[in-house]
């Protein structure tokens, strides 16, 4: 053997060990890449399992996924119950307040849940081009950069989208996408469990008639804002009111008048509380209902009674298909706390009771209140 050959024996020897290491190392590396995808299967069906919230269950989905795809932002779009709209039900990267509510068939999250089918688009910019319906998020800056956007299915029915964009063109691989179909199927499953549980939670919370918090959430919260007000201080009112001669009315009228007495009645109380607020409004028992009224002092809690007094007094209440003139009064009972003083929700609620007794023994259809 020549000192040539030896030469060229070595070369080839070194040559084959490059490619060796290079085999070792994308065998590696795709070893690694099973182990991530094995990884967040394990999490996200171990969150599925485990968290009943809906938006925290998303957050959480949506941490784990960040660790393989190098997405910016995210949105999930769900079908709302009327099948005609789409609802944004969760995002990350941004920073949205208001409600976002579309059309079922509106922009790129519409198109994916017509179709059922699963986008990727490269490269943003040559799409803006193309299309002029939004992309992701309604009113924003369209810079370019890459996206995915997928269909989520239970069974055949596509309940809605999620949507990942980065600001890099190819920042979002087909392979990213690949990946994102076959975890959807799982966070697909997710979304509808939760979905069914906080419908079961509300119903259970509900009164059946007049679709006010029951008994139960009553006392619930009342515990819950008297505790918290022992930290904050701030002032808590309760409102206990009373139909006035409802046994007449239901004698004179019948049972079915006097329920719709009840849901007119429900309805005005929930137009009287503070929507944007804490306020919650409940079916105490029979014919009796109470406001809870947090931070809110109690002069001013009697001049929501007052002005409920009123719109019911003035309410034509319905009585058969043709006749909308039932006539009904109330009594109201308020209570407060907004001294430093400590109450028990018993002792809170005896009071508001008290008070209510007073407007009853001093002819009804009136205001009383109790410090
Ligand atoms: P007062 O002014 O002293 O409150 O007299 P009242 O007749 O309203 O009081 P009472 O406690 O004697 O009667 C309450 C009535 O409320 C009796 C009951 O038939 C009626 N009621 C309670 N729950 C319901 C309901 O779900 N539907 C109907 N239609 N009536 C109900
Ligand atoms: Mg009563
Ligand atoms: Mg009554």
């Amino acid at each position: 053997m020549t000192d040539d050959d030896i030469q060229k024996k070595i070369a080839d020897l070194e040559a084959e060990l490059v490619q060796a290491r290079a085999q070792t190392q994308s065998m590696g590396q795709l070893l690694e890449n099973k182990l991530n995808e094995i990884y967040i299967h394990y999490h996200i069906s171990r969150t599925i399992s485990s968290v009943l919230d809906i938006q925290e269950m998303l957050l959480q989905i949506a941490g784990i996924i960040k660790k393989t795809i190098p997405f910016e932002r995210m949105s999930l779009y769900l079908v709302g119950e009327n099948r005609d709209t789409l609802e944004l039900s969760y995002f990350s990267g941004l920073d949205i307040k208001q409600k976002i509510i579309l059309d079922r068939g509106a922009g790129t999250p519409g198109g994916i849940v017509e179709s059922g089918e699963h986008l990727h688009i490269h490269d943003l910019a040559a799409f803006y081009e193309l299309f002029d319906d939004f992309i992701h998020f309604p009113d924003e800056q369209k810079n370019g950069g890459s996206y995915i956007g997928i269909a989520l299915k239970v069974h055949d029915t596509t309940i809605g989208a999620i949507g990942m964009d980065t600001s890099r063109q190819f920042g979002l691989s087909v392979d990213d996408m690949d990946f994102m179909a076959i975890l959807s199927h799982q966070i697909a499953a997710g979304i509808e469990k939760s979905r069914l549980f906080e419908k079961i939670q509300g119903l259970s919370q509900r009164d059946g008639l007049t679709g006010l918090y029951n008994h139960r959430m009553f006392e619930e919260k009342l515990q819950m804002e008297i505790n918290r007000r022992k930290r904050t201080r701030y002032p808590l009112s309760l409102i206990m009111l009373d139909i006035d001669f409802f046994k007449q009315y239901n004698d004179t009228y019948g049972h079915q008048a006097g329920d719709s007495v009840l849901k007119e009645l429900a309805e005005i109380i929930e137009g009287q509380s503070r929507s944007d607020s804490t306020d919650m409004c409940c079916r105490y028992g029979g014919e009796e209902f109470a406001m809870i009224m947090p931070e809110l002092e109690l002069h001013n809690a009697v001049k929501v009674a007052e002005r409920l007094r009123v719109a019911v007094e003035g309410h034509a209440f319905s009585m058969d298909e043709n006749k909308n003139q039932g006539r009904v009064t109330i009594s109201l009972g308020v209570s407060g706390i907004s001294d430093a003083h400590d109450i028990t929700p018993e002792e809170f609620v005896k009071k508001a009771d008290q008070a209510l007794y007073l407007s009853k023994r001093n002819g009804r259809n009136r205001v009383s209140y109790s410090p």
